[in-house]
């Protein structure tokens, strides 16, 4: 369910219509709908009302402030993988006691940031990561909450590059090596064991791999009580999928209804990392089209958004629907929607059955809530695009379209080259 949908023939984000917003400030421009956040915050982190947990929105899936805002305002807390996106959950006013760190890289600064701010809990994913943690925690005097991420080893079923709970894979610690590195952990003066986590992977469509992963976590956990460490918090990470086009993911409250049975009872505070199924569908972004180019092989719809701004089709082949902003009869052609990027791999859409667009008009690329502006980039000098949240019948630019002087700040041209 999402607040994107015509009145008339004009695509609306709630009450305002797309193209008003497109004419005052420009395209292309993300646009998310603020019902439909909270809407689907509610519908995630209500599923699990009847157990003690805890939702830690996943900054990295979109990390706009007045978005992490509007989680922290519901209740929900943060799940983060490096120190800027620390800044920006406690800039947002995440409760910092609401705030896992994930990821197989912090740094020795980011620990240390994260540990002066108090965080709930880190989930570690190295035998070294767990002794500069020590290290770090007993030079500042403090105290380090963690949870091993284990890596559980089962079959998301998802693209290969958004599993994580792999063997291979480079994320966690093997489970049968967990318990060796829990014993260590819980030998460590300023560590303190609080719980155990994984995250599987991302886009998943089946309750049945979080099910297996919870299963095998039980068994971690049972056999930590016989050797005396008790844990408190088990975050079973983030990962439920969306409609991007045809795909039937579990609702939240299926998904919450299956781990629930398989946890039966654990006096467990559950941690919940979800983030494309809160933003992925609260979000699209808007293009207008520049040129339609007709070859005797192809259709080319050139927009003026690309590869830069949603990433996602070049780099997983991911599906995004196009649908105009102005509906009317028109006919259906085959065409792949490109950007302006001077790579093969900038397009929206490739060999898509849509309807004609003509040049300049309004494009919407649905579905782009999560992943799209936060893996967004510069490249080719490009400015990034502007951030608006529609509430109802106003709108509000939540980050303002980026200035050439913005592409050059911090750079410098040494003395030696002259004026
Ligand atoms: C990316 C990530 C998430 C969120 O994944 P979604 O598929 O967007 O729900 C949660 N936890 C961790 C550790 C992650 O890396």
């Amino acid at each position: 369910m999402h607040h994107f949908t015509y009145k008339g023939n004009e695509l609306h984000c709630e009450d305002v219509p797309v193209s008003r917003i497109a004419q005052d400030i420009g395209t292309p421009l993300y646009l998310y709908s603020h019902a439909t956040l909270l809407q689907h915050f509610r519908a995630f982190d209500g599923a699990f009302s009847d157990v003690a947990h805890l939702t830690c929105f996943a900054v990295k899936s979109n990390s706009s402030l007045a978005i992490l805002k509007l989680f922290a305002i519901e209740g929900g807390g943060a799940d983060i993988v490096s120190g800027g996106e620390l800044y920006r959950a406690l800039k947002a006013g995440v409760d910092p006691k609401k705030i896992v760190y994930s990821g197989v890289g912090k740094t020795g600064e980011e620990i240390e940031y994260a540990l002066r701010s108090e965080i709930l809990m880190f989930n570690v994913e190295s035998s070294q990561e767990i002794n500069l943690l020590n290290e770090v925690a007993g030079r500042i005097g403090k105290r380090a909450s963690i949870a091993i991420r284990v890596n559980p080893d089962v079959d998301p079923k998802t693209h290969p590059y958004i599993s994580t709970g792999l063997k291979e894979s480079k994320f966690g610690i093997e489970i049968e090596r967990a318990l060796e590195d829990y014993t260590v952990a819980a030998g460590l003066r300023h560590l303190r064991v609080a719980g155990v986590s994984c995250h599987i992977g991302s886009q998943l469509t089946q309750v049945s791999p979080f099910v297996d992963a919870l299963g095998k976590l039980k068994v971690l956990i049972e056999k930590l009580r016989e050797t005396g460490i008790a844990v408190q918090y088990l975050d079973l990470g983030g990962g439920l999928g969306i409609t991007y086009d045809k795909e039937e993911p579990p609702h939240p409250d299926e998904y919450a209804e299956a781990l629930k049975r398989e946890l039966h009872a654990q006096d467990l505070t559950v941690i919940l990392e979800p983030g494309r199924v809160i933003t992925g569908n609260a979000g699209i972004l808007v293009a207008r089209v520049l040129y339609i180019k007709r070859s005797p092989e192809k259709t080319f719809i050139v927009v003026d958004a690309a590869m830069n701004d949603l990433i996602r089709p070049s780099l997983y082949g991911s599906y995004h629907a196009i649908q105009p902003v102005r509906r009317s009869e028109r006919r259906m052609v085959k065409a792949d929607v490109v950007g302006p990027i001077c790579e093969s791999t900038d397009f929206l859409a490739k060999n898509r059955e849509t309807a004609v667009f003509e040049p300049t008009d309004l494009m919407a690329v649905m579905s782009a809530g999560a992943y799209g502006f936060s893996m967004s980039s510069n490249y080719n000098s490009r400015p990034r695009v502007p951030e608006v949240m529609g509430v109802g019948d106003r709108y509000f630019v939540i980050r303002s379209r980026e200035t050439y002087e913005d592409l050059v700040r911090g750079e410098n041209i040494p003395d030696f080259m002259g004026e």
